[in-house]
């Protein structure tokens, strides 16, 4: 295979999708108890047929997440720089077809943004925009890299997909990880919620990850938006390319999300809801079956939920975000590109992963140890 798309091709949404929901009672026991899970053990994990198994997966999730991570959740922020966007995406606020005040953050007011940022504690940022190459394009990532690179150990993107020599680019400045979710492996649905622009190539966002991959990213982060489709098939799916990714570009690091879709400004309905005991389902099934992968929640998901998580298998969780240009000083009350759930402070996340024996991380590493 010389790329994901190859072996993706090599699948049928369809034929995935019947054969997880035939999983039975025995493929869930076998693969709580091989010492070497498959993708056909995962499959059975994330199947109907899981379900009574929560509690096992549970514990186990938690014993393997404590193995690798120890008693650590990471802490990391976004800080969104821009609105603008030239794409239509059915579930997001930002959407061309959306009618919003469009703003780029100067740099003057990143450095306002990035002092409040600071005085939370954090070390590590999540950089956020839409797709608008005429104004947020390499040159602008490259200042805004230059920009802030002083101010934290670890900067992270979550941003338009690049070639492979825009991200070769950005690494030496400072760009440590790059998140970039499919939103959905379902081809044709993916067409319906991307109708105009760059982001409707499916292919080009496809390959995304191989050409991290070749650029030598640090680490990368990978999902899909829960409610466009079926979770399950679609996780099956991430579960394929993480595997196929880990392989091929051993030397990086993996990390997942799994956003469920939220309310916003002209809103979608999911297609398909997940309620919060398929969404711990699928976080120990994803542990169990890669005891290596990072696992984040970001504020989509509520206080209880998230209280609820820390001891099951996440690595980092977000806190405090705001998810509008300018939210942390410049324009707090521009609009969101999502409704948040959590509104609990940094501070206030921070006691409650201590007060569950977990020490809070507000960096994953020193850049003088990167090699
Ligand atoms: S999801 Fe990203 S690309 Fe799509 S409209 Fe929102 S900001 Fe633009």
């Amino acid at each position: 295979m010389t790329n994901f798309q190859d072996l993706f091709e090599s699948y049928n949404w369809d034929d995935v999708k019947e054969s997880i929901y035939s999983k039975t009672k025995n493929d869930v026991e076998h693969a709580l108890h091989t010492s070497r899970r498959t993708l056909e053990d995962f499959k059975a994990l994330i199947s109907p047929a899981a379900a009574p198994y929560l509690e096992p997966m549970a514990q186990l999730s938690q014993k393997l997440t404590l193995k690798r991570f120890g008693k650590t959740i990471q802490l990391y922020i976004p800080l969104y720089l821009s609105n603008e966007c030239t794409n239509i995406c059915t579930y997001c606020g930002f959407s061309l077809d959306n009618k919003v005040r469009r703003k780029t953050l100067t740099e003057e007011e990143i450095l306002r943004e990035v002092h409040v940022i600071k005085s939370l504690g954090y070390d590590h940022v999540l950089l956020v925009t839409g797709e608008a190459n005429q104004t947020v394009h390499l040159e602008y990532f490259k200042k805004v890299l230059n920009l802030i690179r002083p101010y934290f150990a670890q900067v992270s993107m979550e941003v338009q997909p690049l070639d492979t020599e825009e991200y070769a680019e950005l690494i030496p400045l400072g760009l440590t990880s790059v998140l970039i979710y499919q939103e959905t492996y379902h081809k044709e649905d993916y067409k319906k919620h991307h109708p105009k622009g760059k982001k409707s190539n499916f292919n080009y966002r496809l390959e995304t990850p191989d050409r991290l991959g070749q650029a030598g990213i640090h680490k990368m982060g990978l999902g899909v938006l829960i409610g466009l489709e079926d979770w399950r098939t679609d996780s099956f799916f991430t579960a394929l390319h993480l595997n196929y990714l880990e392989k091929k570009y051993w030397k990086t690091r993996y990390s997942l999300s799994f956003p469920r879709l939220r309310p916003f400004s002209g809103g979608l309905e999911p297609k398909v809801e997940m309620n919060d005991k398929e969404l711990v389902q699928l976080i120990c099934a994803y542990r169990l079956f890669n005891e290596e992968v990072e696992i984040s929640l970001s504020t989509r998901e509520s206080e209880k939920f998230r209280n609820h998580c820390v001891q099951l298998g996440i690595t980092s969780i977000s806190a405090g975000s705001k998810t509008n240009p300018g939210g942390y000083a410049v324009e707090p009350e521009s609009l969101e590109q999502f409704e948040i759930s959590d509104e609990r402070s940094p501070e206030m996340i921070a006691n409650m992963i201590r007060s569950k024996g977990y020490e809070p991380v507000w960096k994953d590493w020193d850049r003088v140890m990167q090699c």
